[in-house]
């Protein structure tokens, strides 16, 4: 896959959050040149600096929910060979805290990225970070993409995930009426180093609660489910489907299927960081409205697809995780 990227000028949106800062490492080692956009409304400088110097990066400071001529010159567009657009709070506190920012930059943001490639570049490949989330509280388990899913359309949680939904619409639309190559990722939850500390999300959360031996915040009796995936194999992942060929129009499910109760994960970091579990160690709050019960992909596609399938294991990826919340980076918080 790494000659496909390396002669083209790729637009990275969301640059500079989590996902997006690795995808940006990964391909200026495959020789890319990398335009980064990010309003840094959840990302961070932190996650960037190490590439000040580095002549095949560029980094703009916009908003993608607005239209590309104002962030990008026309040469620019013109250059692209592909869009990633990861653009968008992606933990339920930061979503539910920027509601509007989150469903315009996964509707208007989108919208205006295709309709700015159609019109100037539509040979241009956009790859969209859509989520597990369009799942819902899923009645199937594990989830497949053919399952159009169970979402409450006016929810705490539905600015996010109603607004991955149209985002996949969009994308269908300019696939299928004017045979642009759009590829949709349904990414399920992804942890690792540059993750924000005060993400909100339940690795971030329970890691450094561990760390500063508070105790872990458990919402509900802890019995939902979710499965981990480590950033590395996520990027692996992605940059296999867009890279991919004949694969415009598809949609697939990355993760891990390796499926862990929030107790379970509670308990399993506990061990790690301080050796053992206690009655107190754990903390049980509300459970938020709308959490999905169960959640596992079904990866079966994306091995058929693309020979995917994740090879770190859920421990060796806290290990490396804990390591970056341990560090003074991790603690940076723009
Ligand atoms: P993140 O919050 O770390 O990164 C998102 C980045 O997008 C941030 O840098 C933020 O500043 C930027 N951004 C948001 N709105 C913007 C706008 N209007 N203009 C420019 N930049 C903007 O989140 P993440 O975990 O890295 O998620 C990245 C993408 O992957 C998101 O689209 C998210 O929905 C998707 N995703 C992530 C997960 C996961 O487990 N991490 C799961 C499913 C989907
Ligand atoms: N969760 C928890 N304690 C926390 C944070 C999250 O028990 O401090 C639970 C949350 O209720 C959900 C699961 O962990 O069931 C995953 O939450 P997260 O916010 O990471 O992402 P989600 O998969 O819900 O989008």
């Amino acid at each position: 896959m790494q000659a496909y990227f390396s002669d083209k000028t790729v637009l990275i949106t969301g640059a500079a959050g989590f996902i997006g800062s690795h995808l940006v490492d990964q391909l200026l080692k495959f020789g890319a040149t990398v335009i980064g956009v990010d309003n840094f409304i959840t990302g961070r400088h932190v996650n960037l600096q190490h590439l000040a110097n580095n002549s095949h990066f560029t980094l703009i400071e916009a908003d993608v929910s607005q239209p590309v001529a104002s962030y990008l010159s026309q040469e620019q567009l013109e250059s692209l060979g592909l869009v990633l657009h990861f653009a968008s709070p992606a933990s339920p506190p930061a979503y539910q805290n920027k509601p509007i920012e989150t469903y315009l930059v996964n509707s208007s943001g989108t919208h205006n990225l295709l309709s700015a490639l159609q019109a100037n570049n539509p040979d241009c490949r956009l790859l969209f970070a859509s989520t597990s989330e369009v799942y819902g509280d899923p009645l199937v388990h594990p989830q497949t993409e053919d399952y159009f899913g169970n979402v409450n359309p006016n929810g705490e949680r539905s600015c996010y995930d109603e607004a991955k939904r149209l985002g996949e619409t969009i994308c269908g639309v300019f696939q299928r009426y004017y045979q642009m190559d759009v590829r949709i990722v349904r990414i399920f939850n992804t942890y690792g180093p540059r993750m924000r500390f005060d993400d909100g999300r339940i690795l971030p959360n329970f890691i450094n609660q561990a760390l500063e031996r508070k105790p872990l915040t458990v919402y509900g009796e802890g019995k939902q489910t979710r499965s981990y995936c480590f950033v590395d194999d996520l990027v692996r992942g992605i940059l296999l489907l867009a890279s991919g060929a004949e694969l415009s129009g598809e949609t697939v499910n990355l993760g891990n299927p390796e499926e862990y109760t929030v107790l379970e994960t509670a308990v399993l970091v506990q061990k790690i960081i301080n050796g053992s579990v206690a009655a107190d160690d754990i903390l049980f709050h509300d459970l938020p409205k709308d959490d999905p019960t169960r959640r596992k992909p079904d990866i079966s596609k994306a091995t058929e697809l693309l020979d995917f399938t994740p090879i770190v294991d859920f421990r060796t990826g806290l290990e490396q995780t804990i390591a970056y919340f341990e560090s003074p980076e991790s603690k940076i918080l723009d």
